[in-house]
């Protein structure tokens, strides 16, 4: 059997390395860029934490050029950064398919796991889990991005649309508090809501969704992308 070509486990960065490469993964999906600043917030760390951690990633070649402000992934970071995306989300597959987690308590198991995995268990779970496209979540597994540029955030969607819910963003992940509560009001992917109010100046809107009406504020729906079935 030839040798998978993803770096083998021994070369691969620590896991504080890879979690930083993940954040830094979603980030430049999104915006098209990394900004130094907001890593601090994402990772729960100071910024000289950060600092600190940028500055060893310069040196082992993760990351290019590290000015001020904006960072760069070298193609070796992208690519690890890729391979551990991919790895955390079919870890979340794993969790909610074959042990029954709940989607919205998968998070620190995952973190847990994943960065164990070797390029051979990870092919293998990629064909036993259905070559998913996205994760549980709805975000997408790297190379499948175009499957969510059409899904627009709750807080854009006007009064009295239909939707089906289809993706909470990577970064709502990181807020416990949040979770919990999308868990408990059954606030998930392939889930349907009514739009009943949308309030910009309050800052909040609420859908119908099952047999209960919920209240988020935009701080919470931003993270929260839907398909619209009637507007
Ligand atoms: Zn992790
Ligand atoms: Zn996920």
């Amino acid at each position: 059997m030839s040798r998978p070509k993803q770096s083998d486990t021994d070369s691969r960065p620590t896991h504080t390395i890879e979690d930083y490469l993940m954040t830094m993964h979603v980030m430049e999906r999104d915006s098209g860029k990394i900004v130094a600043a907001r890593l601090a917030e994402m990772m729960g760390v100071t910024p000289a934490t950060v600092t600190m951690t940028l500055r060893r990633m310069q040196r082992d070649e993760w990351i290019s050029g590290h000015r001020r402000r904006e960072i760069h992934l070298t193609e070796l970071g992208r690519e690890a950064a890729r391979s551990v995306t991919r790895r955390h989300m079919l870890t979340e597959w794993l969790l909610v398919k074959i042990f029954k987690f709940p989607i919205f308590e998968t998070h620190d198991e995952a973190h847990r796991i994943e960065h164990a995995i070797s390029p051979k268990l990870e092919e293998r779970m990629y064909e036993i889990l259905g070559k998913p496209e996205l994760c549980p979540h709805g975000n997408p597994l790297p190379g499948n991005e175009a499957l969510t540029k059409d899904w627009v955030s709750l807080v854009d969607i006007p009064v009295g649309a239909e939707v089906i819910i289809r993706r909470v963003h990577e970064f709502a992940e990181d807020n416990q508090e949040l979770l919990a509560f999308l868990g408990e009001k059954k606030i998930a992917p392939e889930k349907k809501a009514l739009i009943k109010e949308n309030l910009p100046f309050n800052q909040t809107l609420t859908i119908e969704i099952g047999d209960g009406i919920v209240t988020l504020g935009f701080a919470a729906a931003k993270h929260i992308f839907v398909e619209i079935i009637k507007s």
